[in-house]
């Protein structure tokens, strides 16, 4: 078994050890912050209170709210002088919040990036291109230094100009990528209509992450790029990437234990759902000096993969993220999260690489409309058989999420694809009032 650094390799009593004696020490810091001493204040929780990994129970949560109320440096843990570095979450659900570093945050933040980029399959002699945004947005400087760390020839080529990106492919070799899944399906579908063969092209793997995706999207995005796809999780107040992350095993993702404590918590009552359950992913940092954070909520829908992985890890693993709870559409009283769309339309041949959900009301009535591009070779003419795909589309969608939704295809590249995270629902309701 090769790893990349020894804490890989511990075992689970030794992960355990580390973890309540880093639980503590974060609890001893926390106080230096006025925000996380009056909460552990009013709990009663004192860093001596902590003797086992069960009494992080007794700790309060964090919420993005409360990240907000403390922006920008409310929960600052060090001298302001400390910190070498601020990165703000891109703010999809709501305003921005800040999180900052340390020397030492960002040096241990590198080692979990470079050590999720190995378990992957990602080696020194890799060229590897970063079609991220490098702003503000984690996944940009954050796999940026993780690459560099491990040894890999870094080609910080940032998102867009797909032209120039494959230039970048070609010219430098570029054997490993990080790419957000809807770009990659774009590239794809790029490269085909201007006849490149993925195959001769020298890309073998692709790290994917920073988006709900689904499977069946993986293994297009595998399929047609012809490589590995492997699945990164992480958030900024979490770093950003390097939290979570799949090894060529493809069977879920190693969350790195030895620097998080991960719950999964059911999101109403709070309590920890059964080994296995789906629930809300709750993260503890464990090594963070800058800007510790305990319990966060972070909104995001997993269960933890029972059993060993057979690469050897003994950090758990946590299945594809189902969605975020924010992301859930209420329609007619059914509960629907638009990866179960999404998994229905990537399954179909017909179906190209983009669509786009509009939520929209009629009188009183809430509609939804699926926006499909369908692939080249089977948009024809024939009104028959694009309206037999359509059916078809619809009563697959109305198997999977229990609703009819009105389904409208439309040609190749037709939906526009924005830089950065894909934008899949798009809610109309509010301006019809
Ligand atoms: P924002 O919250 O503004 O989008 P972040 O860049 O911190 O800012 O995004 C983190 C969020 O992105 C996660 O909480 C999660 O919802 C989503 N995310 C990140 N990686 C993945 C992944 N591999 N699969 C699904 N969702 C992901
Ligand atoms: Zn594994």
């Amino acid at each position: 078994m090769e790893f990349y650094d020894a804490a890989e390799a511990l075992s689970r009593s030794e992960i355990e050890r580390v973890q309540l004696k880093r639980l503590q020490k974060t609890v001893e810091r926390v106080r230096r912050c006025a925000f996380y001493a009056e909460r552990l204040g009013a709990a009663g929780v004192t860093p001596d209170s902590i003797r086992s990994l069960d009494d992080l129970r007794r700790i309060p949560f964090t919420t993005k709210d409360d990240l907000r109320s403390q922006y920008p440096h409310g929960l600052l843990c060090t001298d302001r002088e400390e910190i070498v570095r601020l990165h703000a979450s891109s703010g999809t659900t709501g305003s921005p919040t800040v999180v900052c570093h340390t020397r030492e945050d960002l040096d241990s933040w590198a080692s979990l990036m470079a050590r999720s980029l190995f378990c992957a399959g990602v080696r020194p002699a890799d060229v590897f291109l970063n079609t991220t945004g490098y702003h503000m947005f984690t996944g940009g400087l954050g796999m940026h230094y993780g690459a560099e760390r491990l040894g890999c020839m870094v080609v910080p080529s940032g998102p867009g100009n797909t032209k120039r990106q494959l230039k970048f492919i070609q010219d430098f070799g570029v054997t490993a990528a990080h790419i957000i899944p809807s770009y990659a399906l774009y590239l794809a579908q790029w490269l085909e209509a201007r006849d490149i063969d993925p195959a001769t092209l020298p890309l073998r793997i692709a790290c994917i992450g920073a988006e709900p995706h689904t499977e069946e999207a993986r293994r297009r995005i595998e399929e047609l790029m012809h490589l590995k796809a492997y699945n990164s999780y992480g958030l900024s107040e979490m770093n950003g990437p390097g939290v979570a992350f799949e090894c060529v095993r493809q069977d879920g993702m190693h969350l790195w234990e030895d620097a998080y404590v991960a719950e999964i918590i059911d999101p109403v009552t709070t309590e920890p759902v059964a080994e296995g359950e789906v629930g809300e992913l709750v993260l503890t940092t464990l090594c963070r000096r800058g800007m510790p954070i305990l319990r966060y909520r972070t909104r995001d829908l997993t269960r933890f993969i029972p059993g060993p992985c057979a690469c050897g890890r003994v950090h758990r693993r946590i299945d594809r993220i189902k969605g975020r709870a924010d992301d859930m559409i209420i329609l007619k009283g059914v509960n629907i999260y638009p990866m179960q769309i999404e998994q229905v339309l990537m399954a179909m041949p017909e179906v190209g690489q983009n669509y786009q959900i509009l939520l929209e009301r009629e009188g009183v009535v809430d509609q939804m409309r699926v926006r499909v591009e369908i692939k080249e070779e089977f948009f024809v003419e024939d009104m028959r058989a694009l309206g037999a795909i359509q059916k078809r589309i619809c009563s697959r969608l109305r198997d999977e999420i229990l609703i009819s939704p009105r389904v409208e295809l439309v040609e190749t590249a037709s939906i526009p694809k924005e830089e950065g995270k894909a934008k899949r629902v798009v809610d109309l309701r509010e301006k019809a009032e």
